[in-house]
C-alpha cells in the first residue's frame, strides 16, 4: 500500500517528514511517495525553483526507510492538480493497489476547491492530518465524507483490504510548524528548528530565503 504526499514544501520541514513516518506506520504502509507540485494551482510562485525543492526534499528523506522522492510533477506542463497525479499512479500500479492520500486539515477543508476533487475517493483513500488552528470540517460534504469511515483499528483494516474510498482522521500527534514560519525566520536571519539537518545546511550555505546571519 503506497502513501502519496503532495505540498509546496517551500521548504520540506521535519513536520512534513513526521507526518510521512508516522503514516508508514499508523497505516502499515509499503512507502510513501512525497511529491512537490511544481505548478501550485492555489497559490503564489513558491520562492524555490521546483528542481531546488526537489533537492531538499532528497536531503530530507535520506536515511528514512519507505520515504520516497517522486519528481512526476515536474515532468508535467500546465498546473498540477492532484487529481492528475492520482491518475497517473493507477495508470502505473492499477486498480487493486491500495493508495492513500496524505494531507492536513488545512489542506483537507479546502478539498472542494481542487480540480475534479469528487474524483479524489475513487481513485484513493485520504489520511487527514490534524494541524494546530486548523478544525476538521462539521459540516457540509468533507464532513459526511470524515464520518462515514469508521475511526479506530477498523480503518487500517479498510484502508488495507480496499484500493480507495476511505476518509480518515489521523490520530497522530499535532506539529506545530509550517514553511511559512520558517521561510520567515530565515529572512530576518535566524536558522529554524524545525529543518531536518541537511536540508538546514545547505539552505544556509547557499543563503536560500534570503538567509543571512550578519543581518
Ligand atoms: P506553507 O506555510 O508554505 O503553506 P506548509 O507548511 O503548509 O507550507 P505545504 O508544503 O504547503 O507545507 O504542505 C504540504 C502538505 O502538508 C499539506 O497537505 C499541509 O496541510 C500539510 N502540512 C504541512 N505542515 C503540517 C503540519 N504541521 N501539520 C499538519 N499538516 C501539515
Amino acid at each position: 500500500m503506497l502513501g502519496v504526499f503532495g505540498g509546496t514544501f517551500d521548504p520540506v520541514h521535519k513536520g512534513h517528514i513526521q507526518m510521512a513516518l508516522s503514516a508508514l506506520s499508523c497505516l502499515e504502509l509499503d512507502r510513501v511517495h512525497l511529491i512537490p507540485c511544481h505548478r501550485p494551482p492555489h497559490r503564489g510562485k513558491p520562492q524555490l525553483t521546483s528542481e531546488e525543492r526537489l533537492y531538499l526534499l532528497s536531503l530530507a528523506v535520506a536515511g528514512h526507510k519507505g520515504l520516497v522522492v517522486d519528481d512526476r510533477e515536474l515532468k508535467r506542463s500546465g498546473l498540477s492538480w492532484t487529481v492528475d497525479t492520482l491518475k497517473d499512479l493507477r495508470r502505473e500500479l492499477g486498480e487493486h493497489i491500495s493508495i492513500v492520500l496524505l494531507m492536513g486539515a488545512d489542506a483537507y477543508s479546502s478539498l472542494t476547491r481542487w480540480h475534479y476533487w469528487q474524483e479524489l475517493p475513487q481513485l484513493a483513500h485520504i489520511g487527514v492530518f490534524l494541524r494546530p488552528g486548523y478544525a476538521l470540517p462539521d459540516e457540509g460534504v468533507l464532513a459526511d465524507w470524515l464520518n462515514a469511515s469508521s475511526a479506530g483499528d477498523e480503518s487500517v483494516i479498510n484502508v488495507h483490504s480496499r484500493a480507495s474510498g476511505c476518509i480518515l482522521a489521523l490520530n497522530q500527534p499535532q506539529i506545530e510548524l509550517s514553511a511559512t514560519d520558517i521561510r520567515q525566520q530565515l529572512a530576518l536571519g535566524l536558522i529554524p528548528e524545525g529543518l531536518e539537518p541537511y536540508v538546514r545546511d545547505y539552505i544556509v550555505s547557499k543563503q536560500l530565503y534570503g538567509f543571512d546571519e550578519n543581518r
